[in-house]
């Protein structure tokens, strides 16, 4: 098949709206969406700072290397979750990432940090719920810190399809009053942003490809993603059958959430008594966790040049 605007080869045929593109105008079109979906959400302007969260994977690696393109202000943070072999591969996938887009990257190894890696320590507590619990807190915590304006993060259509379908199932309506491409800042929360959010893992798997990031495709060892698979394959059989299945259920999601928010309790916030931040407890859900006696301060030098290996 022949490229829509020129005569080379296709490199890819787009489900929806069913359009074929060589690798030059696949690459035109996935920016210029991006692009869109900044500007249509009011996600970044062009004289924020912004801190992108670089897992290793594929989505962070692509949302950095699109809003360095398109020319916004950013710098990588890559948190090493001290989970073996897996967490050593992911730390030297971001710092090639980082090279080949150009971009600052900042590094935080909570084995360094906190005494133990994830997985390694003694509680009953799932190693994901406090993985997520610590990651959210490093990165909003190293971009106030730091004075960032906002914190990109590489979730794309399908993750949040699934993500909705998901807590559908189960009525989860206050998780279901939080999904969209744009979380404000308040208080301490530096405002988050997910500026792949209307372009689906297809998408974000050639872009890749086409600009040649490489990335690691290895599951974290302790993955609970199985769920997350699932309803990921359920859409996609729907998506074959009906192109444009989970983009019209996302965008009909920003419609209605007003629909959950009503069921969510606005939390009196107070300070934690360790670090400061807010939190609805006297001690943060993190510095508890933890059991931390002083916060975790993550200032990086601006003298310094070289901002690797922090
Ligand atoms: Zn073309
Ligand atoms: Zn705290």
């Amino acid at each position: 098949m022949k490229c829509k605007f020129c005569s080379k080869e296709a490199y890819i045929k787009l489900h929806y709206p069913k359009t074929y593109l060589c690798i030059d105008h696949f690459i035109e079109y996935f920016e210029r969406k991006v692009q869109r979906t900044i500007e249509r959400y009011k996600l970044l302007r062009k004289d924020e700072k912004v801190l992108v969260a670089i897992s290793g994977g594929k989505d962070s690696a692509v949302t950095a290397y699109v809003l360095n393109k398109l020319g916004y202000n950013i710098e990588c943070l890559h948190i090493n979750l001290g989970i073996g072999e897996y967490s050593k591969k992911s730390e030297e996938f971001a710092k090639r990432q980082c090279d080949l887009i150009g971009a600052p990257l900042h590094i935080v190894r909570i084995k360094e940090v906190l005494g133990y890696g994830i997985g390694e320590v003694k509680t009953r507590r799932p190693p994901c719920s406090y993985c997520g619990l610590t990651k959210r807190y490093i990165m909003n915590k190293f971009a106030y810190d730091n004075n960032f304006d906002a914190i990109a993060t590489g979730h794309n259509l399908d993750d949040e399809a699934s993500f909705l379908l998901n807590n559908l199932l189960h009525w989860n309506t206050e998780y279901l009053a939080k999904g969209g491409p744009l979380l404000p800042g308040e208080n301490k929360f530096v405002k988050k942003v997910k500026p792949l959010y209307e372009l689906t893992e297809r998408e974000v798997v050639a872009y890749a490809l086409a600009v040649g990031l490489d990335y690691i495709v290895e599951e974290c060892p302790h993955a609970r993603g199985a769920t997350t698979l699932d309803m990921k394959a359920i859409l996609n059989e729907l998506e074959e059958k009906r192109p444009g299945t989970k983009f019209t259920f996302v965008r009909g999601y920003l419609k209605k959430r007003g629909l959950f928010e009503v069921e969510v309790e606005k939390k009196e916030l107070r300070e934690c008594k360790i670090c400061g931040m807010p939190s609805s407890g006297e001690i943060c859900a993190f510095c508890r966790f933890w059991g931390l006696k002083e916060p975790l301060t993550f200032k990086v030098d601006r003298d310094e040049d070289n901002l690797r290996g922090t």
